[in-house]
C-alpha cells in the first residue's frame, strides 16, 4: 500500500508534478491519462489518498457517479464517442498500478477494436 508521500497522484494533486488537468473541486481531480487506451481516456481521482475503493468513503459515491456521467457525456460530445467504459482496478492482482484509487473513463466506438487489459 503506497504511502501518500510516495504517491504520484498525490504529487500531481499537490502541484509537484505537471499533468493535463480537466477539472477539480473540493473532493475530486480529473486529468487525462498519460498513456491513454483511446483518445480522451481520463481519470477521476479523489483528492484524498485512498489506496483502493475499500478505503474510500461511500459518501463520495454520489459525486463520483455525477462526475463519471459528466465525463462520459463530454467524451460523446467532444471526441464523438459512441460509448464509454468506466473501469476501476483494486490491488495489483486486478491490474492496479497506481495505489491511489482512481476511475478510468475510456471513450469507445463500435469498431474501435480496443482490447482493454
Ligand atoms: P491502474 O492500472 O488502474 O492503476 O492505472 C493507472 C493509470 O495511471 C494508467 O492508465 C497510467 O497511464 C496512468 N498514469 C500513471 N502516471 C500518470 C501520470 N503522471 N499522469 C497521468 N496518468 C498517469
Ligand atoms: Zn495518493
Amino acid at each position: 500500500m503506497a504511502k501518500k508521500e510516495e504517491c504520484i497522484f498525490c504529487k500531481i494533486i499537490d502541484g509537484k508534478i505537471p499533468c493535463s488537468k480537466i477539472y477539480e473541486d473540493d473532493n475530486f481531480w480529473i486529468m487525462d491519462d498519460a498513456n491513454p487506451a483511446a483518445d480522451g481516456h481520463c481519470l477521476i481521482i479523489p483528492k484524498k489518498h485512498y489506496s483502493t475503493i475499500l478505503d474510500m468513503p461511500p459518501s463520495l459515491g454520489t459525486e463520483l457517479v455525477s462526475l463519471a456521467k459528466g465525463q462520459g457525456l463530454r467524451l460523446i460530445k467532444e471526441k464523438k464517442a459512441e460509448g464509454f467504459n468506466l473501469i476501476q482496478n483494486n490491488f495489483s492482482s486486478a491490474g492496479q498500478v497506481v495505489m491511489h484509487v482512481h476511475f478510468h473513463i475510456i471513450p469507445r466506438k463500435a469498431k474501435d477494436g480496443l482490447k482493454i487489459k
